[in-house]
């Protein structure tokens, strides 16, 4: 039986992450500061006795024994993560170190949740890990983007240096149940938006394009990543790549909804495209997504409905 610490456990990928962990037998120590967690995403694991759950806010340094660490603890939705931008820095950066002092300590495997964000708005289509981005360091996204690239960079020092067993894989657009109401990323808004008959904001004209993972696939294959011996970056994500209007059409049709589409500014670094190259994960991890977008919203669908 491994003991295993997941960061932002409480979180939307974490508390999903924290499930497949005790199913495979593991004890899971799951620590969250509750930013954008809630403890309802966790409250069905908490009479297991493996499970055990620490409020706590990793840019303090944190104490434990344990054999991998899963590091997930940041905001992830643009409105979330520029709520307060400079704390996103300091989680992603500051947290990093503390992570890395405890794996180092522990001599526990590390993994960090990386994002596709590392490649801004992307010059090269699709993505691959050689790909070194088209960042824009002062921008309203750079506290969460720039954040990550130093996370990684921390990640391949500490490795390099310190000899810790590191694994860094670059998350793209996930979407499922356990999305918090008030995320504000597209998925999310486009489904309660359309559950309530109200409009469909698409930011810009629609024809940026991203590329969406469920999360049972992506927990897989975080899973996959700590027990392999890589340490990546791997990309992980669905190619399956579409326009936001389209994505917006979509929801509309599976909802039966009555909404609109109308049409806001595009925030500021809104990247224009985004698709993941997962040839490596496939070769190496032996892991690609399974879940349709249909099938995948279906059920994301059916937990809002039950939210709202
Ligand atoms: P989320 O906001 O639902 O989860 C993040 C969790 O971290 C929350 O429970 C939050 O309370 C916690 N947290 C935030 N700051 C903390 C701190 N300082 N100390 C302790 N806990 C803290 O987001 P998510 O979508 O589940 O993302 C999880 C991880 O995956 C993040 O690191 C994110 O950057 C990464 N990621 C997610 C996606 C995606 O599409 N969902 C894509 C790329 C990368
Ligand atoms: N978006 C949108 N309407 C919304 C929320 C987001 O059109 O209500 C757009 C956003 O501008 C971006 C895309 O959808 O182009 C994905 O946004 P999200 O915040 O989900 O993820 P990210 O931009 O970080 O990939």
């Amino acid at each position: 039986m491994k003991r295993i610490l997941v960061t932002g456990g409480a979180g939307f990928i974490g508390s999903h992450l924290c499930t497949e962990l005790l199913k495979e037998g593991n004890k899971v120590v799951c620590l969250d500061n509750l930013f954008t967690g809630s403890l309802e995403n966790i409250c069905h694991l908490m009479p297991d006795k493996n499970f055990e759950f620490v409020r706590h806010d990793i840019t303090a340094p944190y104490k434990i024994e344990v054999d991998e660490i899963y590091n997930l603890a940041c905001p992830a939705s643009p409105p979330h993560y520029q709520y307060n931008a400079i704390k996103t820095i300091k989680t992603a950066v500051i947290g990093m170190i503390n992570m890395l002092e405890l794996a180092k300590a522990c001599g526990a495997k590390i993994l960090q949740a990386s994002t596709s964000e590392v490649y801004g708005d992307p010059k090269i289509h699709p993505q691959p890990e050689s790909y070194w981005g088209n960042v824009n360091p002062v921008g309203i996204r750079s506290c969460y983007d720039e954040g990550k690239r130093c996370a990684e960079t921390l990640m391949a020092d500490y490795h390099r240096q310190e000899n810790v067993n590191t694994k860094t894989v670059r998350i793209f657009n996930t979407y499922g149940p356990n999305m918090a109401i008030n995320d504000g990323r597209v998925i999310s808004n486009f489904i309660i938006q359309a559950l309530k008959n109200e409009d469909i904001t698409i930011y810009g004209n629609g024809t940026q394009t991203r590329s969406f993972c469920y999360v049972e696939d992506l927990t897989e294959g975080l899973v996959k990543m700590m027990n392999s011996s890589l340490t990546g970056p791997v990309n992980l994500g669905n190619p399956s790549e579409r326009t936001i209007l389209n994505l917006a059409e979509l929801i509309i049709e599976l909802t039966l909804s009555k909404s609109k589409i109308v049409y806001k500014p595009l925030p500021a670094d809104d990247p224009m495209q985004r698709q993941p190259d997962i040839t490596l994960a496939k070769t190496h991890l032996g892991w690609e997504p399974k879940t349709d977008i249909i099938n995948g919203l279906k059920q994301t669908i059916e937990y809002f409905r039950e939210c709202i």
